[in-house]
């Protein structure tokens, strides 16, 4: 899925506001500058009378404690990351969306939240044969990813 040239594939820069906060990338609104688990510390800090630094696990705990800023925030999370995928959901109709890295470790809550805001909104014919679960791997899968994309183009070069 990298496009042309392998110039495309860029999944979090998907853009889901147009004059929206500003992305790493140099663009605005993208996926990324909303769903990352950066994006959620600095919402809960920018939200938070004392600003004082968060870590995603700190949220997660205020999150299940029902503190309200932390309630916000991760319901914001929620959604944004279920209309990003949503959006991929309507386009390619996968068999599985896995989500890994970040704060999508913190507890099966978490796919579960997301998995119902994105059958809520993405088109059922597109949905109905998606799954949306944990990376096993964790934080590797993310690397191991990498490392099979870079396997796969050495055997497609042979
Ligand atoms: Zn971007």
């Amino acid at each position: 899925m990298g496009g042309y040239r392998n110039r495309g594939g860029e999944i979090g820069h998907m853009i889901l506001h147009k004059d929206g906060k500003r992305c790493g990338c140099g663009a605005n609104g993208c996926f990324e500058a909303y769903a990352s688990t950066r994006a959620l510390l600095e919402q809960y800090q920018n939200s938070s009378p004392d600003n004082a630094p968060v870590s995603g696990e700190m949220i997660v705990q205020k999150f299940l404690d029902a503190e309200t800023i932390a309630v916000n925030v991760m319901e914001q999370h929620f959604d944004y990351m279920a209309t990003g995928i949503a959006g991929l959901v309507n386009i390619f109709s996968p068999q599985r969306v896995i989500i890994g890295g970040g704060i999508s470790e913190a507890g099966d809550f978490y796919i579960s939240q997301i998995a119902q805001r994105v059958k809520a909104i993405a088109i059922p014919v597109a949905h109905e044969f998606t799954q949306i679960v944990p990376a096993l791997l964790g934080n590797k899968a993310g690397l191991l990813g990498c490392a099979s994309k870079v396997f796969e183009k050495m055997i497609s070069n042979c």
